[in-house]
């Protein structure tokens, strides 16, 4: 099969690897969609990568044995390749499971990981179905692009009462409009690039703010009658848009945490937390019950396909990545079979 590498120095390519073979429970996929999330932070850094990818969606070609999905299935590819078996796993949150497989040994190749590839292996529990008439490329959807925003306004049950402040608009940002005018509130988006704001505006935020602007945090209030915003959502994974969630969030509201980011937030434990009430948590993506939630979202929201920007080849990797590195962009969608 083809997959798609890093060769280091921003440049990728494709190569040519043995097909991975299913065992036990894990089925093969033959990948019709692969959206790209962060692979370009390791582009841009010159980082050889052999791996690539953890998103996709595609048709089932082969189980080792009879289990939960079938050949000719299509189905959404959940990223990772958990246990299956902890408590979180069984509850759906197997995002966080700690015990994951380590592939190489169960697999007996390192092959099949990657969803920048012709071919994957996953267990069959992490392959819900695309419901009839969802594409590919929607159905990938649920997972980076809507998921991650769909799991936190589900924990801080955002509805048409709330104002939602957004900041970050790329892919997950986008996502989290898409999710939060599909569950009826009020969305103000923060961001600079102007891609992204005539792209956030497209899909439907109502109100766009600078967060560069020295008074974003004023205009966001002044929306909410300067009382602050019900929920704040975190999609950029910088302090300073941290920051400006909880500041902008009003007392007793919520403020959730999407954004990847290791670099240190400062929260004055009285102002930020005890005086305001305010909750702050975290939130990577979704509890696979919600999985049928999602795929409403795709079917019924008016402009959902214009979360995907760009479509290339997967031979076409170098450009993909060129384009996903420099922000011009919504979801890129790789077609491996193309
Ligand atoms: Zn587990
Ligand atoms: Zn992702």
């Amino acid at each position: 099969m083809k997959k798609a590498v890093i060769l280091g120095e921003q440049r990728a390519t494709t190569v040519d690897v043995p097909d991975p073979q299913p065992k036990e429970d894990w089925a093969l996929v033959k990948v019709h969609s692969v959206p790209m999330c962060t692979e370009y932070k390791a582009f841009l850094a010159g980082q050889k990568s052999e791996f690539l990818g953890h998103e996709a969606a595609g048709e089932v070609v082969a189980v080792a044995q009879p289990g939960r999905v079938q050949v000719g299935d299509r189905v959404v590819v959940m990223p990772f390749y958990p246990c299956g078996k902890c408590p979180l796993c069984v509850s759906g949150d197997y995002i966080h499971c700690e015990a994951a497989y380590d592939f190489d040994t169960f697999a007996g190749s390192p092959e099949g990981k990657a969803t920048y590839a012709q071919y994957l292996l996953k267990p069959s529990w992490l392959l819900p179905k695309i419901p009839d008439g969802v594409s590919y490329d929607l159905g990938s959807l649920a997972v980076c692009g809507l998921g991650p925003s769909f799991g936190a306004f589900d924990l801080m049950g955002v509805d048409a009462f709330d104002t939602v402040l957004v900041t970050g608009a790329g892919a997950v940002g986008l996502g989290a409009v898409i999710n939060a005018k599909y569950r009826g509130a009020t969305v103000i988006v923060a961001e600079s690039v102007p891609y992204r704001v005539e792209r956030a505006r497209l899909l439907g935020a109502d109100y766009v703010v600078d967060p560069t602007s020295t008074d974003a945090l004023e205009q966001i209030r002044s929306v909410t009658g300067g009382i602050g915003v019900d929920a704040s959502l975190d999609c950029a994974g910088v302090v300073a848009a941290e920051r400006l969630c909880i500041d902008a969030t009003r007392r007793k509201g919520q403020v959730a945490f999407v954004g990847e980011c290791n670099n240190d937030l400062a929260i004055r434990v009285s102002p930020d937390m005890i005086r305001k009430g305010l909750t702050i948590r975290g939130s990577w993506h979704y509890n696979l019950s919600l999985f049928p939630k999602i795929m409403q979202v795709i079917q019924h929201y008016p402009t959902i396909e214009k979360l995907i920007s760009h479509v290339f080849p997967l031979t076409q990797v170098q450009q993909a990545l060129e384009l996903s590195a420099s922000h011009e962009c919504a979801k890129i969608i790789l077609k491996p079979w193309a």
